[in-house]
């Protein structure tokens, strides 16, 4: 059989190809117009003469074509390399000259600097697409007809490049080949219970795994369709949510919604399933969503590097679904938490979280040396995640709040871990405590430079509109709850935390305003 992804999607489309595969608020796409776009895509890009493992760069408003152009990608057996939207010139260049792509691919609206940029950087070929599926791309293929056979592929072949999202630093280019999303895909279909009468509400964004990888596949796959729209817009999704069965967000999503005294019970009638994953969910969200709509989000976890690594029960049965943990290993994964020495750790202690599995990728792009790093003698690959199995136990080890053995929770990022006087503080515990305090929506506890403890603790606090926080109350409140090494010398109150455009707190731009701080 062939190995290329496109041709496992393909066998799950619906039956009938000329039902709606994707609607939009101005139109709809059949199956068939998703092979045919797709294939008259993949003809012009394999008329162009490319290398085999040529990189295609995408930078593109959100639109059933530009999900037409990935799908043609893999067709015609080239790397799909897609780029997030808000990148300026100076990103851009960045990732071209890392990827040296044979074609880019880029909105009519930036083509005067994308195509400085493109014959500076050597790249032959640069075409447009609009958000309503408009450009030079649609112009060149038009002649094409609608036929093509997709590209025999090995298993190991790449299919596609995503940087990841450079909340710790610079972007890595993810190398993931046809069996990494293949495998993860139906892994997902079946312990989701994806069915072809879904209906996916696809408000994501498709340059990253969750919009991409997570949710297109999964409707692809299930033959289910997607109603498609360009972001999270409340009016639409109040207006959607009731012919939906399925809806993926990243956290902020599901804060909005719950902003909107319109989302209702009533409104949720018809939903399977809310996922939720790329950033932790508050507890505080889950739960005010389970009193308002009756439905349990299921939070997942994964990475650009691995596709979807745990999960939360779908089926509760099998197990609760809990705020504050990612669940368990996806069947074919194993993970495991480890000390500094690569040691298993048991349920309770926090440790480094590795991975291993079909789904995780086979390194980064021209970074050998890295690549080389972040994977043990034995195969593990070091997530750079910090994570602890089961319970969340005290200083004395007695159980705060039990939590199955075999459920993970991410404690946050190894990069984010602060080391304040030689103690050890993980940010999200002290979270936690200040997020509970009355008036606080959320916070983030960062590490900056200390000439005595090498790093202090600060906590920066976002409080309810209106409502002001007493920055030495937050720390009275903290002293009373956990050791004095770990209560934040410092308490700033801000409007808003910054977060990039996947809803991920950026903790190094924090670490940057703050680092005179101490
Ligand atoms: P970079 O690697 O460039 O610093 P990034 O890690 O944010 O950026 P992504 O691959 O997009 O780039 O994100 C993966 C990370 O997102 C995971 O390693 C994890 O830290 C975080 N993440 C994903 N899902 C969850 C979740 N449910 N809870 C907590 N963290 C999550
Ligand atoms: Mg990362």
């Amino acid at each position: 059989a062939n190995a290329n992804l496109y041709a496992l999607l393909q066998a799950g489309f619906a039956a009938d190809r000329d039902s709606t595969a994707i609607e939009t608020p101005t139109r709809d796409y059949s199956w068939n117009d998703i092979e045919r776009i797709s294939a008259r895509y993949a003809k012009l890009l394999a008329g162009l003469g490319l290398p085999a493992g040529a990189r295609v760069a995408v930078q593109v408003e959100k639109s059933p074509e530009a999900l037409m152009l990935y799908l043609a990608t893999l067709r015609a057996g080239f790397v799909y390399l897609p780029l997030n939207t808000a990148y300026r010139e100076a990103e851009v260049e960045y990732f071209l000259r890392d990827a040296e792509p044979s074609v880019v691919v880029c909105s009519p609206a930036n083509l005067s600097w994308v195509s400085e940029l493109a014959q500076r950087c050597g790249i032959p070929h640069t075409y447009t697409l609009d958000e309503r599926g408009a450009g030079t791309l649609e112009q060149a293929s038009a002649g094409q007809d609608g036929k093509f056979e997709t590209v025999a592929s090995q298993p190991g072949d790449l299919a596609a490049i995503l940087y990841t999202s450079g909340t710790t630093g610079r972007s890595k280019g993810a190398m993931l080949t046809h069996r990494n999303l293949s495998s993860n895909a139906q892994v997902l279909n079946t312990y989701w219970g994806w069915r072809s009468d879904d209906v996916l509400l696809h408000m994501l964004p498709i340059f990253h795994v969750h919009g991409l990888f997570v949710g297109a596949h999964g409707a692809l796959l299930a033959g289910a369709r997607m109603i498609w729209l360009p972001k999270l817009d409340i009016e639409q999704a109040l207006h959607y949510l009731p012919r939906s069965t399925v809806m993926m967000g990243v956290p902020t999503y599901y804060v909005r919604l719950l902003a909107e005294q319109r989302f209702t019970r009533e409104l949720c009638a018809g939903m399977r399933l809310f996922i939720s994953g790329s950033a932790p969910l508050l507890a505080d969200t889950f739960n005010s969503f389970r009193e308002r709509t009756g439905h349990t989000i299921l939070e997942r976890y994964g990475m650009s590097e691995t596709v979807m690594l745990t999960s939360n029960p779908y089926d509760e049965n099998q197990g609760p679904r809990m705020a504050g943990t990612v669940g368990r290993p996806l069947p074919g994964v194993q993970a495991r938490v480890v000390n500094s020495d690569d040691v298993p750790l048991a349920p309770g202690l926090i440790g480094s979280v590795q991975v291993r599995g079909p789904n995780v990728f086979s390194g980064y792009w021209r970074m050998p040396e890295k690549t080389r790093e972040e994977f043990t003698a034995d195969g593990w690959f070091r997530t750079g995640d910090v994570g602890r199995w089961g319970s969340i136990l005290d200083d004395e080890g007695q159980v705060l709040q039990a939590i199955p053995d075999d459920y993970l929770s991410i404690v946050g990022r190894s990069k984010d871990l602060i080391i304040t006087g030689g103690f050890n503080v993980y940010p999200k515990e002290i979270e936690s405590f200040i997020d509970d305090i009355p008036g606080v929506v959320e916070s983030a506890v960062i590490g900056v430079p200390h000439t005595d403890f090498g790093e202090a603790v600060v906590a920066v606090v976002v409080p309810e509109p209106g409502r002001t926080i007493d920055p030495q109350g937050v720390q009275e409140s903290l002293k009373r709850q956990i050791a004095n090494f770990k209560v934040p010398k410092h308490v700033v109150v801000v409007e808003q935390l910054p977060r990039n455009t996947m809803g991920k707190v950026q903790k190094n731009v924090l670490r940057e305003a703050y680092a005179d701080l101490a």
